[in-house]
C-alpha cells in the first residue's frame, strides 16, 4: 500500500484549521514521518493512523514547525512499544536540537541518528551517488539555516508477461534465470516482459527555487512542496526564502511531475484558493492540489515509459 496522509499543513503559525506540518508516508508497509511538528502525536489519532510502523523520520531542517513534534511522537512509540528499528535523519547542524528533543523523549525504542550533510549529499556533482536509506536520497534545499529535502526512488523494473512466457516455452526456475541473466535459450526478457517504470515521490520543504528542489522534484509521480507565500508576496518569499504559489507551479511543470501537493502555508492566507489556482497556472501538466489537514493521497497509477 502507498498513500500519503497529510498530518498538518500550517507553515510557523497554526490556525484553527491548520496543525504544525507533519506528514506520513505510507510505502509497502514501512512508514516515513516527515516534519513531525507540534501536535503530530494527536493530529495521527485523527488520521487513523499508528506510529506502529514508522521506521524512518526524516527532518528536513531544525525550525519548529518542522520538528518539535518529535519527542511526543517518539515518546508514544515507547509506549506503544515499538521494537523494531527507527532512523531518524536530519542536518548534521541541526545536531544539538535534534539531540535535545531526544533527550526529552520517553526512552525505550531502538533509535538511530543519522545525521546528513556537507558535500556528500548536498554539493554539485553528487546527484543522488549514494541513498541514505532504503530508496531514499536528500539534496540541500536553499533556506536560512541548513535544509534538505527528500526523495523516495523504486528502481525501475520490468513485468513478465505470462502468455509470452508460456508462448516461448519458459517455466518454473526458468524464470529466474531469464530475469537474473537477461537472456535465455535466445529469448530476451525483454521479448517477455514491459516496462515497469519505478515510483517516485519527492519532498520539498522550506526553500527558495534551487537546483536541489529541482533534482529531488525530478520526474517525481507526487511532489510534495512548500507554498508558504502567495505571489502577491513574493518579496516576502524572497526575504525569508520560501517558495511562492507559483514558484511551486514552476518546479512541478520543469520536473514534468505527475501529481503537485501544495502544503506549508502561511497563516496570513484564510483561503488557499488562490494560491491553488496561481500554482496551476505555472504547473505545466501537473495535478495541482492545495493539501488541506488529514487529506489523504493514493499514489498515483504508474507512468507509461
Ligand atoms: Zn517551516
Amino acid at each position: 500500500m502507498r498513500e500519503f496522509v497529510v498530518l498538518g499543513t500550517a507553515s510557523q503559525v497554526p490556525t484553527r484549521t491548520r496543525n504544525h506540518n507533519g506528514y506520513l508516508l505510507r510505502w509497502d508497509g514501512e512508514d516515513f514521518l516527515f516534519d513531525p511538528g507540534e501536535g503530530t502525536q494527536r493530529q495521527m489519532i485523527h488520521a487513523g493512523v499508528t506510529v506502529s510502523q514508522i521506521t524512518r523520520i526524516c527532518l528536513t531542517h531544525v525550525h519548529g514547525d518542522h520538528c518539535y513534534g518529535l519527542p511526543g511522537v517518539l515518546s508514544r512509540m515507547a509506549l506503544d512499544k515499538v521494537n523494531h528499528p527507527v532512523h531518524l535523519h536530519y542536518p548534521a547542524s541541526g545536531e544539538d536540537t535534534v539531540r535535545a528533543l531526544v533527550s526529552v523523549a520517553s526512552p525505550g525504542i531502538d533509535l538511530r541518528l543519522h545525521p546528513h550533510g556537507g558535500s556528500e549529499h548536498g554539493g554539485p556533482g553528487h546527484r543522488f551517488a549514494e541513498p541514505i536509506g532504503q530508496g531514499l536520497y536528500v539534496r540541500a534545499l536553499n533556506h536560512r539555516i541548513e535544509a534538505y529535502g527528500y526523495r523516495l526512488v523504486e528502481p525501475d523494473a520490468r513485468t513478465l508477461l505470462p502468455d509470452r512466457l508460456a508462448a516461448a516455452g519458459i517455466a518454473g526456475p526458468d524464470v529466474g534465470r531469464l530475469e537474473r541473466e537477461g537472456s535465455l535459450g535466445g529469448v530476451s526478457l525483454a521479448e517477455v516482459s514491459v516496462p515497469r517504470p519505478g515510483q517516485r515521490f519527492a519532498f520539498v520543504m522550506d526553500t527558495a527555487p534551487c537546483q536541489g528542489a529541482e533534482e529531488l522534484a525530478d520526474g517525481a509521480d507526487l511532489l510534495v512542496t512548500e507554498c508558504t507565500f502567495s505571489d502577491d508576496d513574493a518579496d516576502l518569499a524572497a526575504q525569508f526564502r520560501h517558495l511562492t504559489a507559483g514558484q511551486a507551479g514552476e518546479l512541478a511543470a520543469s520536473a514534468g511531475a505527475g501529481t503537485l501537493v501544495l502544503t506549508h502555508f502561511s497563516s496570513r492566507y484564510g483561503d488557499v484558493a488562490p494560491l491553488a489556482e496561481q500554482a496551476r497556472s505555472r504547473a505545466g501538466g501537473a495535478a495541482v492540489v492545495a493539501a488541506n489537514d488529514l487529506d489523504r493521497f493514493a499514489f498515483p497509477q504508474r507512468r507509461a515509459f
